[in-house]
């Protein structure tokens, strides 16, 4: 799909002077795990921290700008993102262990984080092997599952503000709840300090190879999908809190809605897990999320509930012909 009604010549013209490179006009579906969605206006991918910075400090205020990880759970519209979306790179990729810490760079992707714990003797970032995003992702989604959250791990998060301030964020102001940080708004992600407790690699890898399986065995996690769609409607995380019942699963209601395997277009809710959307056929963004509010309104409608998306949406429509 064509989409990006931009002038991303004029944009680059206004936009600082970079050592990594500014695309105009990249298309983000392959960036995405959906495979949709139109081009990014600009495509700013910096060389590393201080280009970042640089870049920052300098961009016009009146220019949006959002990060990507590995579009794991974003679903691009088919027009595009207007402005600049940054997308950081291998200088941002780095893991290191100490003791009974991990510290990671945004790029990062989550299932190396928890390889490397394990090596390490480090156990409680088991979890991380199960999402498929990056460090920034996990950090600004509170990425979980299976009882543990990043919240639950995180010592410090690095960041640096839309002023192109470098910042330390401790783990207890970054304004985590479900699927949620606070601290994420206005800032992009380039690191991240975790902890965990001292284990036999052995037993860390076991324990992380079974919770892959059992995701296997649950999860179209091969398709193109965002993993799940709606958040549980309580609000709350699968760590014990109240609400945190069967009965208020979104998938769930999804089921009991008649919704198993509906499809617009090229997308269908997946039969394997139904609140996981699919693009199965040349699926546009559109299809997605005219499924997803079809699923929404029916589930409303059968059981009052208001499920909201976990997914986030980014970028604009294209306007119907
Ligand atoms: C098959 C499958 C299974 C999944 N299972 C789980 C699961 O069990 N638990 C779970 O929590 N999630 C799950 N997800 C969703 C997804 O993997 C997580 O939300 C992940 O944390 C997203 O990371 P990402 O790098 O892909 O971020 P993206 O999808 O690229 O972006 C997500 C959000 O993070 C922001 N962001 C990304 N990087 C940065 C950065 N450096 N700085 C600031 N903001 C940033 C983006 O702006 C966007 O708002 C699943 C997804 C799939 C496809």
């Amino acid at each position: 799909m064509a989409g990006g009604d931009f002038a991303a010549d004029g944009l680059i013209a206004r936009l600082p002077q970079v050592r990594g490179r500014l695309t105009p006009m990249r298309v983000l579906a392959d960036l995405t795990w959906f495979r949709v969605g139109g081009p990014a206006e600009v495509l700013f991918q910096p060389a590393d921290e201080e280009d970042l910075a640089a870049f920052l400090a300098l961009c016009p205020d009146d220019v949006p700008v959002m990060a990507v990880g590995v579009g794991s759970n974003l679903l691009v519209r088919d027009g595009g993102i207007p402005g600049v979306v940054i997308r950081l790179g291998r200088a941002f990729a780095a893991i290191d262990t100490d003791g009974t810490t991990v510290r990671a760079g945004a790029a990062a992707l989550d299932a190396r984080v928890a390889e490397a714990a394990a090596v390490a003797g480090i156990a409680g970032l088991e979890f991380l092997r199960g999402v498929p995003g990056t460090i920034g992702g996990a950090l600004s989604m509170n990425a979980g599952c299976y009882g543990t959250e990043i919240k639950d791990v995180l010592v410090e998060a690095h960041a640096v503000d839309r002023k192109g301030r470098r910042l330390t964020i401790p783990a207890a102001e970054m304004g985590f709840s479900y699927r949620h940080a606070d601290a994420a708004e206005g800032v992009i992600f380039t690191g991240a300090m975790l902890a965990g407790q001292p284990d036999d690699p052995a037993a860390v890898s076991a324990r992380m190879a079974a919770l892959l399986a059992k995701r296997e065995a649950a999860q179209p996690i091969r398709e193109r999908t965002s993993g799940s769609t709606f958040r549980n409607p309580a609000g709350f995380s699968s760590t014990g809190q109240p609400g945190d019942s069967d009965e208020l699963k979104a998938w769930k209601l999804i089921d009991e809605a008649g919704c198993r395997g509906l499809t617009v277009g090229g997308a269908r809710v997946s039969e394997k897990h139904c609140n996981f959307l699919i693009n199965f056929d040349n699926a546009t963004a559109a299809d997605l999320e005219t499924l997803g509010e079809t699923v929404r309104a029916r589930v409303k409608s059968q059981t009052g509930v208001d499920l909201h998306w976990e997914i986030r949406r980014a970028g604009v429509s294209i306007p119907p012909q």
